[in-house]
């Protein structure tokens, strides 16, 4: 089973004279491990597309299904759950809590998780040494650098084991240095953690890192492209 996959997905907004169809018929399977890039321009769809899978927003009709689970299924409740368990979400401004270390910031992604209490220690540091952050998991956020809050909201989005992480223009109004920083840590996610990644931008830089991007334009998929597709060598 594919860890995403979207069949026939339509979203109309709107109705009787001005319907806006901001997704027309959109269907693809991410697998398990896969990092993917959603590319299109403004107004063509992503956000909505992003917002259907995130559980935020109902298609109008087709299927979303995460791990063989369709989504379309599932109560207000019930999706509110699953986004709990089965979802990390990164953000481009972090998110941390200001008044919690980063340790108590990634145990708390477990905590809310109902992880059980005596296994958390051991998952905050794991993640923490994957990610090369031992050394400020006792410092607040403003103690931090910009790259180091960066690698403590990876981990607290990853800490989980979530099946799939979405990421919402990312790089969208980051400096260059910035954006490098928050790509290269999405890499260590999909690379040494194996997180299975959907990233939506309109930054080609951004796009560059995914596997595989899909081109999005009035809400249909009209071109696919493969790292390795464009590159001589790989
Ligand atoms: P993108 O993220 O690519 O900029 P969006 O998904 O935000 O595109 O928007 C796709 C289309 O759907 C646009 O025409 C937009 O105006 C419209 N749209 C998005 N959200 C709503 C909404 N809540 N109500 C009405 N129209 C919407
Ligand atoms: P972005 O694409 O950067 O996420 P947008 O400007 O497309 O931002 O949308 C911002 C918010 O406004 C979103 O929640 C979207 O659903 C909503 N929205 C977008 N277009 C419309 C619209 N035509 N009517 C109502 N809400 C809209």
């Amino acid at each position: 089973t594919p860890v995403l996959a979207l069949r026939n997905v339509e979203k109309v907004f709107g109705r009787r004279g001005s319907v806006t169809h901001a997704l027309n018929g959109i269907s693809f399977n991410v697998g398990k491990g896969e990092f993917i890039g959603i590319m299109g321009p403004s107004g063509s769809g992503k956000s909505t597309l992003l917002n259907c899978v995130a559980t935020i927003d109902v298609p109008t009709s087709g299927h979303i299904l995460v791990d063989g689970q369709d989504l379309t299924t599932l109560s207000k409740r019930q999706l509110a759950a699953f986004r709990r368990d089965q979802m990390g979400f990164v953000f481009q401004d972090f998110n941390l809590l200001d008044t919690l270390t980063a340790y108590e910031n990634i145990a708390l992604a477990l905590t809310i998780k109902h992880a059980r209490p005596s296994a958390i220690p051991s998952r905050v540091k794991s993640i923490a040494g994957t990610l090369g952050i031992e050394e400020v998991l006792d410092k607040y956020p403003y103690q931090m650098s910009g790259g180091q809050q960066q690698r403590v909201a990876a981990a607290r989005a990853i800490v989980s084991d979530p099946k799939l992480v979405l990421a919402d223009e990312p790089t969208g109004a980051l400096d260059s240095r910035s954006a490098a920083v928050m790509l290269d840590t999405l890499d260590m996610m999909n690379r040494v953690l194996s997180a299975t990644i959907m990233m939506v931008t309109h930054d080609a830089f951004a796009a560059s890192f995914a596997q595989r991007v899909l081109f999005i334009k009035d809400g249909r998929l009209f071109n696919e492209i493969r790292r390795g597709d464009l590159s001589r060598e790989d």
